[in-house]
């Protein structure tokens, strides 16, 4: 494919996805200005995030540190950038000065670490905590009895700002049943943090069944940048 091409397909892929949040917002009545799409960027170049960028996307996801640094290195701060991938302990500094926002905090030793390392200044930290729905030891996120055990002390770190919940359930077939775990974390976050009102959830093959359910951050890779090489 030509680079022009790609460029063309990254514009119009946006433009579908963004027709996608919007239909399925009007079948949840719901109100557009609800939903935020982070257009998942990993593992692909600058360039494509600059076709997103000037097609107005602004919120960008991404889960390899090394590779988000190089983009954040070339790309600055024009884009606002949300840390999705897993988190190791030796990761948490250059996390907390790099990024805006992250999705995937599972344990309070690394809320702790992100808290800690945050620079004075810079604005708190926006933080959602990671649920393991599917309950799958083999996954990573708070088992739900975990987490409401670190809700204060998580509500103390002062350099973070807890938004909510996220959660990324294994694939399911139907609309029907890839709603369930997305319900389930509603319930979580309506028990737990009545307060809180961001849900993090609905990837490229089931956003419209996260939307149903009170997604107010859908993560859109695939759809918006093409297949990933495997990684
Ligand atoms: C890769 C990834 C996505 C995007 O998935 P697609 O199916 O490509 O839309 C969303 N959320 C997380 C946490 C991811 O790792």
């Amino acid at each position: 494919m030509s680079a022009q091409a790609k460029l063309f397909d990254i514009e119009s892929r946006l433009i579908e996805v963004r027709h996608r949040i919007a239909t399925a917002c009007d079948a949840a009545g719901r109100t557009l200005d609800e939903v935020n799409l982070l257009a998942v960027s990993k593992t692909k170049p600058r360039e494509d995030l600059e076709v997103a960028l000037t097609a107005g996307q602004r919120h960008f996801g991404e889960n390899y540190l090394q590779d988000a640094l190089n983009k954040i290195g070339l790309l600055g701060n024009a884009p606002i950038w949300h840390f999705i991938g897993a988190i190791q302990s030796n990761k948490t500094r250059a996390i907390a000065e790099n990024f805006h926002w992250v999705h995937t905090v599972s344990s309070l030793k690394i809320a702790r670490g992100l808290n800690d390392q945050r620079p004075e200044h810079l604005p708190k930290l926006k933080i959602f905590l990671q649920a393991n729905i599917d309950k799958d030891p083999a996954k990573s996120g708070l088992m739900p009895e975990a987490l409401s055990e670190i809700l204060e002390p998580v509500a103390e770190l002062n350099r973070l700002d807890l938004m909510g919940l996220m959660t990324l359930p294994s694939q399911r077939e139907t609309t029907d049943a890839q709603r369930e775990p997305f319900k389930q974390l509603r319930d979580l976050q309506l028990q737990h943090l009545p307060d809180h009102n961001q849900l993090s959830m609905g990837m490229s093959g089931d956003l419209e069944a996260a939307i149903l359910e009170g997604a107010t951050w859908v993560r859109i890779g695939t759809d918006i940048f093409g297949p990933r090489e495997t990684k």
